[in-house]
């Protein structure tokens, strides 16, 4: 299969995006672990995304990001994510 045909919908700005110029986060209640950018082998509820500052931050507002991935807040991601875009 060919990763750059798939598209998912950012949680910010509502767009379709092919897949590779989303961020992933992922939460796998069964663990209670929540990862970004998470290998294949890692499933759970998932949301995406874009790649830039403007829809990082609207992720975060109203705690959307949290709600999607039906978690409490955590202190830490939205660092995490930020330090994948600066990668
Ligand atoms: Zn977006």
């Amino acid at each position: 299969m060919d990763e750059d045909n798939i598209y998912r919908r950012c949680v910010s700005c509502n767009e379709l995006r092919p897949r590779t110029d989303l961020i992933k986060i992922t939460f796998n209640r069964a663990l209670n672990e929540l990862r970004v950018s998470p290998d294949s082998k890692f499933v759970g509820r998932s949301v995406y995304i874009c790649k830039n500052d403007s829809c990082v931050s609207a992720a975060f507002r109203k705690s959307k990001i949290y709600k999607y991935l039906r978690i409490k807040s955590d202190n830490n991601l939205e660092e995490k994510i930020r330090a994948v875009l600066r990668d």
